[in-house]
């Protein structure tokens, strides 16, 4: 009909910007973005806290870095990124520990100093319990790479808490390699380029977004209005892929986080954006101090107060937003019915985080987003291709 894009693209986070920017400005389409939320940007989205000033990032804290010059050269179009280097701190037992595993950590745990030679020679003796080929289980695991005191202070209790299991009963995978450096160096990544958009997320995502041929509709679920698209137009999905086809092959499981954001009446509360709290009996995970994230901006801040957010982690229910892909046997033996089912859907491409059920971080969403628009999406609307999905990502 007249009133039909040449795209839909479901979903504004940084898979369907990406799809949804590149199909309007290099293709000239007209694409439609609808999102469920009030909100652009998708998990990415951030505001600022009115009374302080302090941006807080609303679904957890977002800290970019890429090694992918691809990503890189497209991502700094739309924004500059200030030197901001992620670091994170870990509360054991009432001390405070620089993650992730290196030289000044084992010196301050085990209370005397140690060269890398000899820090090597300690870990590799405690680690000695287990060969780490023949590890069973995730604690089996991280005891044959750290050994059984650093695992029991800074892993076993943090790890029960993120996933409501027990380490025993964890696959090995999740702790495929637990780094631990045998050197005083605490940077978090190890990526090329890191950094937090200057002027912030939500002003990166809207510049996205803004171009003549884009129409962001907001409070829209796709499932209200997919009648009037599926079949008509070529669709970009990237919400959950379960709910696409009416879980009908079961639900995929997510773990959720509740962050629970207070401003508190001091001017700084941790000292740095983020500390774990690594023993069990803490119930939340971690605590996010948000003004941390942008040193440079501390003139904007309101002096005295500032806001920080604890982080839980559960099981999500029906209805919570679906952060973290459990991805157990079950869920993959589902996850195959839904990419069949997604590979027979005329003119759908799945893509992102929900739409392929992994965890992407957001260069990964935004490269995934690059190829689909390069191998699929580019060769149908400029040179008539057919658009078989080859669905789900794999
Ligand atoms: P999303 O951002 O989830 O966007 C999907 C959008 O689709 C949402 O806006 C949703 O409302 C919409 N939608 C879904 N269903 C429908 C429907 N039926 N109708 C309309 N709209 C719909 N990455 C990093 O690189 N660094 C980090 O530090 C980092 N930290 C993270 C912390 C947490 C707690 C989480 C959960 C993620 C983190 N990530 C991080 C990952 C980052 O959030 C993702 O890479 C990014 O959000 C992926 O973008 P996406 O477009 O695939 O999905
Ligand atoms: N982890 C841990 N102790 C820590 C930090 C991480 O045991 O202090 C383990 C834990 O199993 C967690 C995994 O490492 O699930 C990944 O942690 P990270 O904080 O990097 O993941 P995020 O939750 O930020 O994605």
């Amino acid at each position: 009909g007249p009133n039909l894009p040449d795209l839909l693209v479901v979903g504004s986070g940084f898979f369907g910007l990406t799809i949804a920017e590149r199909c309007a400005s290099e293709l000239g389409l007209k694409v439609l973005v609808l999102d469920r939320r009030h909100h652009l940007g998708g998990n990415a989205y951030s505001e600022k806290e009115p009374t302080t000033g302090i941006e807080v990032h609303k679904y957890g804290a977002h800290l970019f870095h890429t090694s992918n010059q691809k990503v890189w050269d497209y991502v700094t179009r739309f924004t500059t990124f200030t030197s901001y280097q992620h670091r994170v701190f870990g509360k054991y037992q009432g001390q405070i520990y620089s993650l992730p595993m290196n030289l000044g950590l084992i010196n301050q745990f085990f209370g005397k100093a140690h060269t890398p030679e000899e820090a090597r020679d300690l870990i590799a003796e405690q680690a000695s319990e287990f060969d780490t080929d023949g590890a069973e289980n995730l604690e089996e695991k991280a005891i044959s790479l750290i050994g059984r005191p650093l695992y029991e202070a800074f892993i076993k209790g943090y790890t029960a808490k993120q996933w409501q299991t027990d380490p025993t009963e964890l696959s090995p995978d999740i702790i495929t390699r637990l780094p631990v450096r045998y050197t005083y160096d605490n940077r978090y990544f190890n990526d090329t380029y890191e950094g937090l958009p200057t002027d912030g997320y939500t002003a990166w995502l809207t510049r996205m977004a803004d171009h003549p041929n884009i129409e962001v509709r907001l409070e829209t679920d796709f499932f209200d209005v997919r009648e009037e698209y599926v079949g008509k137009v070529p669709i970009v999905y990237t919400g959950p892929v379960d709910e696409y086809f009416d879980n009908r092959e079961g639900r995929l499981s997510w773990r959720t986080v509740d962050l629970e954001e207070s401003v508190v009446d001091v001017d700084d509360f941790q000292g740095t954006s983020v500390v774990n709290a690594n023993d069990e009996d803490v119930p939340y995970t971690r605590i996010l101090e948000f003004k941390h994230f942008h040193p440079e901006r501390v003139k904007t801040h309101l002096p005295g107060k500032t806001v920080i957010v604890h982080e839980y982690s559960r099981f999500a229910e029906e209805g919570d937003e679906p952060y973290y892909p459990i991805n157990t046997a079950e869920d993959r033996e589902k996850l195959l019915k839904y990419r069949e089912l997604a590979k027979r859907e005329p003119m759908v491409l799945f893509g992102g985080r929900l739409g392929t059920y992994k965890y992407l971080d957001m260069h990964m969403a935004i490269g995934s987003a690059l190829s689909m628009y390069e191998n699929k999406l580019k060769p149908h609307f400029a040179a008539g291709a057919e658009l078989t999905s080859g669905g789900v990502d794999e």
